[in-house]
């Protein structure tokens, strides 16, 4: 599988500042930025600071990063208008689920009645 590094990373630089995304929250280790190409009218990307691949890479020391990145989303949910409606928070670990960013991030939905099932 091709992973990116730190350097070539989009989400590393992103979360670096380096490309002026503007973050609709942020938490000690992680912060959250709107999808480019959002499929749902609140879609909200929660991406750790750290890199790690994807959530398979997360080791035992570090599951304090995805606790914090799932916080931050349930903030972003709450800051965004969607806990009377409710959303969806999901993460693509690998290329049968999809992932096309090789920086672990997980996507907050809603704002919409979102498609039932989960693939
Ligand atoms: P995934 O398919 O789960 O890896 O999701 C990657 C997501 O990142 C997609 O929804 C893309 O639209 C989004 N994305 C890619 N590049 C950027 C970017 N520069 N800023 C915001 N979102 C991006």
């Amino acid at each position: 599988m091709a992973e990116a590094q730190p350097n070539d990373c989009i989400f590393c630089r992103i979360a670096r500042g380096k490309l002026g995304t503007e973050f609709v929250a942020e938490s000690e280790h992680s912060v959250a930025f709107r999808d480019l190409h959002p499929q749902a009218p609140v879609h909200v990307l929660v991406v750790p600071k750290r890199h790690f691949a994807g959530l398979r890479e997360v080791g035992d020391e570090d599951w304090h990063v995805t606790a914090d990145a799932l916080a931050l989303a349930a903030r972003v949910a709450a800051e965004q208008g969607l806990y009377d409606g409710g959303y969806r928070v999901i993460t693509n670990d690998g290329p049968d689920a999809g992932q096309t960013v090789w920086h672990l991030h997980f996507h907050v939905l809603g704002g919409a009645k979102l498609q039932a099932g989960l693939g």
